[in-house]
């Protein structure tokens, strides 16, 4: 693959330390909605290593003219070059990659289960699908902490109300150490959770991304819960 030069727009907090980059979109660069790029960084302190490569899933979709990654911010050597790359500053991609991507077969349901971070590539596909008014049956299981650490909430809310075909479900597992008020859903997605979707849909697919471990417990939540291995689709963000 060759790498394409971009350069940073703007970046802004989406949850609670996690931050979303704002890159302006090389011309010529396509991508289908929830495949990811490498991110690399100049910064001299990555620079040449290993460390300067990070894979990133990439939020924005196709029909916008931004490259968007998200992440949790923590202290290991990319992220703070990361947080380092001024307004205008140049970094380099490489890819697009990846194959967590929208089943063909619309009369099928897809059910996308994001813990955390997991959600960028789902926000690609989301926003792709209310654009393009795809008549597919949609349903994310969101788990978070808090709503504080849940990046684009208010987003993912403003789209079920434009896509009726998109059905919002979010959790969240340690609401008592929240200071925001929550209406909805709480606890772990478990068993009982994914029998009821599974029962008001059309031959759902299964897609889970996120850390490995939350999404090695997921696929164990969903064999369990009787989905054959066939029709689950995942992706570990390695590193957390
Ligand atoms: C396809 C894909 C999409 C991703 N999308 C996102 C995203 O949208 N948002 C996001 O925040 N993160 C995403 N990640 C994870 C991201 O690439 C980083 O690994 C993560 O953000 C942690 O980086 P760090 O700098 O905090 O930790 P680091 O210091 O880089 O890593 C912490 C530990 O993980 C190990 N590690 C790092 N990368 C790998 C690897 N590839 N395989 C095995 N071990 C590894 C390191 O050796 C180290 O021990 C994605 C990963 C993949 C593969």
């Amino acid at each position: 693959m060759t790498t394409m030069a971009i350069r940073l727009q703007r970046s802004e907090e989406v949850a609670h330390g996690t931050t979303a980059f704002h890159f302006d979109k090389p011309a010529g660069f396509s991508f289908r909605p929830g495949q990811a790029i490498d991110l690399i960084l100049p910064d001299p302190a990555v620079a040449g290593t290993d460390g300067a490569r990070h894979a990133f899933s990439i939020v924005s979709a196709p029909h916008e003219d931004e490259l968007v990654v998200a992440t949790r911010m923590r202290d290991s050597a990319f992220k703070q070059a990361l947080a380092r790359l001024p307004i205008g500053g140049q970094a380099e991609i490489d890819g697009p990659f990846g194959s967590l991507t929208l089943h063909n077969k619309q009369e099928r349901a897809a059910v996308f289960i994001a813990g955390g971070i997991g959600i960028t590539p789902f926000m690609s596909i989301l926003r792709h699908a209310t654009r393009n008014a795809l008549p597919q049956r949609l349903v994310l299981l969101y788990s978070n902490r808090r709503p504080e650490d849940s990046a684009f909430l208010t987003e993912l809310q403003r789209l079920e109300g434009d896509n009726r075909n998109f059905r919002l479900v979010a959790t969240m597992t340690r609401l008592e150490e929240s200071r925001l008020p929550w209406m909805g859903r709480t606890g772990p997605i478990d068993e009982a959770l994914l029998k009821r979707i599974a029962a008001e849909l059309p031959a759902p697919v299964y897609y889970v991304a996120g850390p490995p471990a939350m999404v090695g417990a997921l696929r164990n939540t969903l064999e369990r819960a009787g989905v054959d291995g066939d029709d689950i689709r995942s992706e570990e963000f390695y590193g957390y």
